[in-house]
């Protein structure tokens, strides 16, 4: 089966072969057909969906323009929707609802999209993997003996099997990147303020941003133009104006200077990505790129830094969940200390899983005061000699072309025995959000094993068009992926 696209289903609703309601039926059944295997979804709410398409369709029969009518939308379950479930994969959140509704969200409905449910994810959006879910791993649809990627694998998972046309999901060190290229799809991350975090569960809020999956460049484009822009809810949310996305698929890449980080391309990766991305770069030549070497001399620290800062900000806000204000309460307090704190400490010991308890201690730890300048404080020092790196580079090209991952999907299980493994698979995605950068992941070719190699580009900051413009190139010179073009 090819990849849903939003953008060629709206293209039949436009044309009158469809409606939202059909559309929205279709992948309500996929859903139900494929989910017990794949466990993409944790929720899904039929009768809503079912409600909003229909009077989707009565607006656009009255006329009004609708310019996401025909998006069936899954969200990943750290994103707010009101009145819904919301559990961060966690068991801590068992039986909370959101109280407001996430701009991201509030924003794609009002211009049409129909969510239907929430996916499945690692533990507050914690891990590369999404074994890290309280619920249970999600499988790759490609094949179901490999991860999807993390921590938004059910979002990736769910449009490659054809349970939605268009899915979000958030990435503070690779969560969308990383998911779209094992599981073959398109997936953006914007600029860090580009879209607004109102309605996000924080996990790193210095790091934390929502971004669209797609069947195609011109999907995430769509959805991109409606969620950016300033949110008065959001004081990280940009004053930047978007640009015209849409514009921007047309660009080309004549002219463009794209840059190849030789620290990305060293030890480790596999040859194969390595041979897919030499012969992409050639190919966008071909298109008019101009295709040089670039430096960014501190990438070898992004994994260390990503992970004294996220862990840091981490603690700090996975606080609040004590048993009283949110969520699970632990019942039958035996022990010492006083009652409240029994209740606390039971609380967060029996809701929260092992990579989150293990995050909240590192965290805890480098914002100690006997460590918080020798862990914390040179953190912060390295995270701004990245960024130097990034806008150094910045000044002699226009787009960084890399590896999304160093492999394709591995093993379920294959890596769970050792977390620090389990990190080392983000070192191509992690810089981006340390500098605040956009990133884009674009299918590129199939290796030998079967899966999907995903190739990404980054760019400056707010200007995710180019990034668009250079990935529907991408997309359109790739070879022997099974994804459609529209
Ligand atoms: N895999 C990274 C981590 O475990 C990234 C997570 C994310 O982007 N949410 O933290």
């Amino acid at each position: 089966m090819s990849i849903p696209s939003f953008v060629s289903d709206r293209l039949r609703l436009t044309r009158g072969e469809t409606s939202c309601q059909r559309l929205v039926s279709f992948y309500l059944d996929r859903q139900r057909g494929a989910d017990d295997s794949l466990n993409a979804f944790v929720s899904v709410d039929e009768s809503r969906a079912i409600d909003r398409a229909r009077s989707v369709d009565v607006s656009v029969a009255s006329g009004e323009v609708l310019p996401l009518a025909g998006m069936v939308l899954a969200v990943k379950d750290v994103i707010c929707t009101k009145d819904g479930p919301v559990t961060c994969g966690s068991r801590i959140l068992e039986g909370f609802k959101s109280l407001y509704e996430a701009t991201a969200v509030r924003r794609l409905e009002k211009a049409g999209a129909v969510v239907i449910g929430k996916t499945n994810c690692d533990e507050f959006a914690m891990g590369s993997s999404n074994e890290n879910s309280f619920f249970g791993p999600v499988r790759n649809p490609v094949d179901p003996s490999r991860v999807p990627g993390g921590s938004s694998g059910g979002s990736a998972a769910a449009l490659r099997a054809g349970m939605c046309n268009a899915s979000l999901g958030t990435d503070t060190g690779g969560s969308i990147r990383q998911p779209a290229a094992f599981c073959g799809v398109t997936g953006l991350k914007p600029t860090y303020g580009r879209v607004s975090r109102y309605g996000l569960v924080a996990y790193a809020s210095s790091f934390d941003c929502i971004g669209p999956f797609g069947g195609t460049v011109a999907d995430v484009a769509a959805t991109l133009q409606v969620m950016a822009g300033l949110d008065p809810h959001d004081s990280t949310s940009a004053p930047v104006e978007p640009a015209d996305y849409g514009a921007a698929l047309d660009r080309g890449v004549s002219g463009m200077r794209i840059g190849i980080p030789q620290e990305f391309m060293g030890e480790g990766l596999d040859p194969e990505i390595r041979a897919a991305l030499e012969k992409t770069a050639e190919q966008l030549e071909t298109e008019g790129a101009d295709v040089k070497d670039v430096s960014l001399p501190h990438t070898e620290y992004g994994i260390a830094t990503y992970y004294i800062l996220t862990t840091a900000e981490a603690s700090s806000n996975l606080a609040r969940y004590d048993g009283v204000r949110y969520g699970y309460r632990a019942e039958a307090l035996e022990g010492d200390g006083s009652r409240l704190e029994r209740l606390y400490t039971e609380s967060r010991t029996q809701g929260f899983g092992t990579e989150v308890k293990r995050r909240i201690m590192l965290g805890t730890y480098v914002l100690s005061s006997g460590y918080y300048d020798a862990y914390y404080g040179k953190a912060q020092r390295v995270r701004s000699l990245i960024r130097r790196d990034f806008d150094e580079a910045f000044e002699s090209v226009d787009v960084i072309l890399t590896p999304a991952t160093p492999s394709t999907a591995f093993e379920i299980g294959s890596k769970t025995h050792d977390p620090l493994e389990m990190y080392l698979n983000d070192i191509y995605t992690v810089t981006a959000n340390l500098a605040g950068i956009p990133g884009l992941v674009v299918p590129a070719a199939v290796h030998s094993d079967g899966l999907p190699i995903g190739l990404q580009l980054l760019g400056r900051h707010f200007d995710e068009a180019s990034l668009i413009a250079t990935g529907r190139v991408l997309e359109s010179v790739r070879s022997g992926v099974t994804s459609h073009q529209e």
